[in-house]
């Protein structure tokens, strides 16, 4: 584990060893809800490996970010949502809002979503 992963938040959640409410866990995924929801469904979906940014994670392995828009698509089902609308969001840097720099997919439905976003 690198310094930078021995400080990631998410690495901790993945290992247990920062407490969250996990829905879905798959071979490379977890799926948890976001402690600050922003829609009725709010939920996170994390590759186990730590890659920063969503583009680093296509680089370095596109099954593996696959496998991470397959479980945010089943969380959307899961969650009751997938039939109404649901959007899938990943903030990558910190103009676009991304704070925690272990790339995550952010699942939100459960009500009319605007577009532009903010
Ligand atoms: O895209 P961004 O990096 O801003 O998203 C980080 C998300 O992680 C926030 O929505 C925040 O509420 C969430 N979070 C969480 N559990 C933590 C820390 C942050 O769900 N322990």
């Amino acid at each position: 584990m690198t310094a930078s992963e021995s400080d990631c938040l998410f690495c901790k959640i993945v290992a247990g060893e920062v407490p969250a409410t996990i829905v879905r866990e798959s071979a490379g995924a977890v799926a948890f809800r976001d402690i600050n929801p922003q829609a009725p469904t709010h939920v996170l979906v994390i590759p186990r490996a730590h890659h920063p940014t969503v583009g680093e994670l296509a680089a370095a392995d596109a099954e593996l970010l696959a496998e991470v828009l397959r479980e945010a698509h089943q969380v959307a089902v899961d969650e009751g949502v997938a039939g109404n609308g649901y959007r899938v969001v990943f903030n990558t840097g910190a103009q676009a809002g991304q704070t925690v720099f272990h790339v995550h997919a952010h699942v939100l439905g459960g009500r009319g979503l605007n577009w532009p976003p903010g």
